[in-house]
């Protein structure tokens, strides 16, 4: 199973996997042509991906995804809601281009299992999603005003998990360019994931046998790579969990395109 970071925050994201001879993104939230080189940079042409995996409609995680599933004729999936909410956004995508998904329903997308679960999130119905295959699952849980059972039950044992490490609430607070709406939004447990539970998350994961986390959707403007890496590696020393041995954890750029991940199984 392969796994990729192509693009990672409140800028775009977008998340390449692969199994057997199925590829699939997780969001499509950056220009069609700047996907399309992406996906080029680490040798996948866009033709040949199997479809568009949708979170929710925040224009972040769709930007991209009428134009590629058009171009590339690549099927979109998404939950009803999430269909009704990015209908006015991304433009006509053909009947038979369209998929729908429901929490909680797991299906195969060529060899690939899939599936869906909801997030605390402001947005339609938003999920994240666990991808199978063979014994493996890469999972992802961005977008999460705080982690739910839901979420923990969705992506717990995984074999890879990117999760979010948004921003640190006191540089969020201190930051004169936010306004005090937007500070409570991403505050709210319908916004986005702190540094903090971020790390306390990751610790019940860990706990859970995964061994391979990257943190992701980091703020611009509220976190760095180096704060979100040191807040959650500070927790696990606390646990006698040493980072880079008993755990690898790398951090998704908002614009640098991350390792090609290549799981494989254990016998
Ligand atoms: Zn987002
Ligand atoms: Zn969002």
């Amino acid at each position: 199973m392969y796994f990729c970071s192509l693009y990672s925050g409140s800028s775009g994201n977008a998340l390449f996997c692969q199994y057997g001879r199925t590829r699939v993104l997780i969001d499509a939230g950056k220009t069609g042509s700047c996907l399309s080189e992406a996906l080029g940079q680490i040798g996948v042409k866009p033709e040949t991906l199997d479809g568009i995996l949708i979170t929710h409609e925040h224009s972040d995680h769709i930007l991209g995804a009428g134009v590629m599933a058009r171009k590339y004729h690549l099927p979109l999936y998404a939950t009803q809601e999430t269909w009704r909410a990015m209908e006015g956004k991304i433009g006509k995508i053909p009947g038979e281009l369209i998929r729908t998904v429901q929490a909680g329903k797991d299906f195969w997308l060529g060899e690939m299992g899939v599936a869906p679960f909801s997030i605390p999130h402001d947005a339609a119905d938003p999920v994240g999603y666990r991808l199978w295959g063979g014994r493996m699952s890469v999972s992802t849980a961005t977008d999460l005003g705080f982690f739910s059972e839901n979420v923990y039950s969705g992506i717990a044992g995984s074999t890879l998990i990117l999760l979010e490490s948004n921003h640190d609430p006191e540089m969020l607070r201190a930051n004169p360019r936010y306004n005090q709406a937007l500070k409570a939004r991403i505050l709210s447990d319908r916004g986005h994931l702190s540094n903090e539970a971020c790390a306390g998350a990751l610790l019940r994961l860990i706990a859970g046998g995964t061994e391979n986390l990257i943190l992701g959707h980091l703020s611009g403007d509220n976190n760095t790579p180096a704060l979100a890496r040191r807040v959650s590696e500070a927790a696990m020393r606390r646990e006698g969990i040493i980072p880079g041995e008993d755990v690898q954890m790398q951090i998704a750029m908002r614009d640098t395109i991350g390792d090609v991940y290549t799981l494989k199984e254990k016998d």
